[in-house]
């Protein structure tokens, strides 16, 4: 005899993301799985005395929602107790400067001062902070705000000084120190450069660590999301995770990535220390916390025009940042080494790539790895892989038939949220940006991330930037990005589900709503399959379900008894 499940869902819709996208009525739950679904009448039909009713009532149910790339760990990017100087909260550069001097009374002179998520594309003055702007109301104080993409910062005077960055300062390998006209840095600092000063700042305690990853982990369930991969973990993030998968308060599945540094040394320690540990099919703490792999920054940002690519930046969409390309941010024949390396010790690997010579470095390193040695499955991923070549696509596709890797983890809010400084930068490439519809063409899988903090995580706004193509503001027009590469939002919650539950390397335990997966759901005020695409963005989590257990739950009328 079948035990009666512990909970059932009935009277909803239930989009079960399964492989012929069919749509249910009820869920049955038993523990912490998924044991039924069908039919009002058959899932009724099992319960049991002690069985729990949740009544729908009419709402709509999905798998919980994936994110393939978020900096959920707090680092000093993201960090949620520092300066949130992100649009709406602040719009103008005038803005950061007033609340820098609101910050400036509270701490001692001399003091940090730290804030994040600034992006010029959305101040009304459609420039970037100098230090100049940090002086007039924080000059007793050091000052770091890094940018929304992470990739860049600005640093006042004071903490330029005890950086020791000055005129005569050389540029760091792989990074910019900005200078004005005289040759005078101006306090931005971009990629490895943003370290002279970042390896200055006080670092986060293990306490604060932890108190980081519990909050991202309740402000996910609240938008029905159960799912993370970091990719950019230490020890210390490690340990930090397990004590809060100790407590039981990882209410999230989290899928992590070493950080695999920048030389062949780093590569090799890396892997001594922790490539026995590092298999993404062996968890640890009930599928809820994975060292699965090794994370690796091939360029730098869209924002910062430090991504490596093959024509000149733009400047303001039709203007020319004459003889910049961007750079690679580890030498070429060093990286396409170090690959090797991983992809031997056989690791997954997920490598930051943005522009299309660098993306081009990356797929052709991957297939001579695999080449070489021809290894099944490892599912190595190309991070953001915003405006891949014919021929990167050419080759992700061969990847993913013949070997099970190759796959784009782009970000859908890219076009959004730093859409508008993204369009002034890349100019008529925009159109070319995250090629969904491409994708889906040449059979390509890809999984979507937010990069939180460099967009907000909520997967609802992936979900409506894979089909809406826009951008916040509209600076340069309403549609830079064209709308021939948008998907409908069937592919959309694809990317946010099961083909990220691939990238997890979890597609047989979550990622779709079918008997035998953990019962990891959210349930939505609306049904995405039949609302106008601008609704999409507003949709509303009402309860989520992790492992069986309710996490969140609205304040609604929803009856469970
Ligand atoms: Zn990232």
């Amino acid at each position: 005899m079948n035990t009666p499940p512990d909970v059932i869902l009935v009277n909803g819709t239930i989009l079960t993301v399964d492989p012929s996208d069919s749509i249910a009525e009820a869920i049955a739950i038993r523990g912490d799985k998924i044991s039924a679904v069908g039919d009002r009448s058959f899932i009724e039909s099992l319960a049991g005395p002690n069985t729990r009713r949740v009544n729908l009532d009419g709402r709509t149910v999905t798998p919980g929602l994936l994110d393939a790339h978020a900096h959920f760990s707090p680092s000093q990017f993201n960090r949620p107790d520092i300066l949130d100087l992100s649009y709406p909260h602040v719009k103008s550069i005038k803005d950061v400067q007033e609340a820098i001097a609101r910050r400036a009374q509270e701490v001692p002179p001399g003091g940090w001062i730290q804030g994040r998520s600034w992006d010029e594309g959305k101040f009304a003055e459609r420039r970037r902070i100098t230090a100049r702007d940090l002086d007039q109301v924080a000059s007793e104080h050091l000052v770091w705000l890094s940018h929304t993409t992470g990739h860049y910062g600005v640093a006042n005077s004071a903490a330029l000084r005890l950086a020791k960055i000055q005129r005569e300062t050389p540029e760091p390998p792989s990074g910019t120190i900005d200078r004005d006209s005289s040759g005078y840095p101006t306090g931005i600092l971009k990629e490895t450069a943003q370290d002279l000063v970042t390896a200055l700042l006080p670092p986060l305690t293990q306490a604060e660590m932890e108190w980081g990853m519990r909050e991202m982990a309740r402000r996910f369930n609240t938008e029905g999301m159960t799912g993370v991969k970091d990719p950019e973990i230490y020890d210390k993030t490690w340990e930090a995770y397990r004590a809060v998968l100790a407590g039981n308060e990882l209410t999230v599945r989290v899928f992590t990535l070493w950080y695999g540094g920048r030389s062949i040394d780093e590569a090799r320690a890396l892997i001594a220390k922790r490539a026995a540990m590092t298999r993404p099919y062996e968890a640890t703490g009930d599928d809820r916390l994975l060292a699965g792999g090794v994370k690796l920054y091939a360029d730098g940002s869209g924002g910062a025009r430090t991504a490596w690519v093959y024509d000149d930046w733009n400047v303001d969409f039709t203007g020319t940042d004459a003889g910049n390309r961007g750079y690679p941010n580890i030498e070429p024949d060093t990286l396409r080494e170090m690959i090797g390396m991983y992809h031997d010790a056989g690791l997954h690997m997920g490598i930051h790539a943005i522009g299309d010579r660098a993306i081009d470095l990356v797929v052709d390193s991957y297939a001579e790895a695999i080449r070489r040695n021809p290894k099944h499955g490892l599912r190595h991923a190309i991070i953001h892989a915003n405006i891949p070549t014919q021929h990167a696509l050419e080759v992700m596709s061969l990847l993913q038939r013949d070997y099970d890797a190759g796959y784009p983890e782009p970000s859908a809010t890219f076009t959004w949220w730093i859409g508008d400084t993204y369009a002034g930068n890349f100019g008529a490439r925009s159109r070319r940006l995250n090629p969904f519809a491409t994708f889906q063409r040449r059979g390509i899988l890809w999984a979507n991330g937010s990069d939180y903090s460099v967009t907000p995580f909520p997967a609802r706004y992936g979900i409506w930037a894979a089909i809406a193509r826009q951008p916040a503001l509209g600076v340069y027009s309403d549609d830079p990005f064209g709308r021939e590469e948008c998907v409908d939002v069937k592919m959309a919650l694809r990317a946010v589900t099961i083909w990220a539950a691939r990238q997890m390397f979890l597609e047989p335990k979550i990622g779709s709503i079918e008997a035998g997966k953990y019962a990891d759901l959210a349930v939505w005020d609306r049904n995405p399959y039949q609302v106008e695409t601008g609704d999409l963005k507003e949709m509303r989590c009402e309860l989520t379900m992790f492992s069986g257990k309710i996490v969140f739950q609205r304040d609604t009328q929803m009856k469970i008894d």
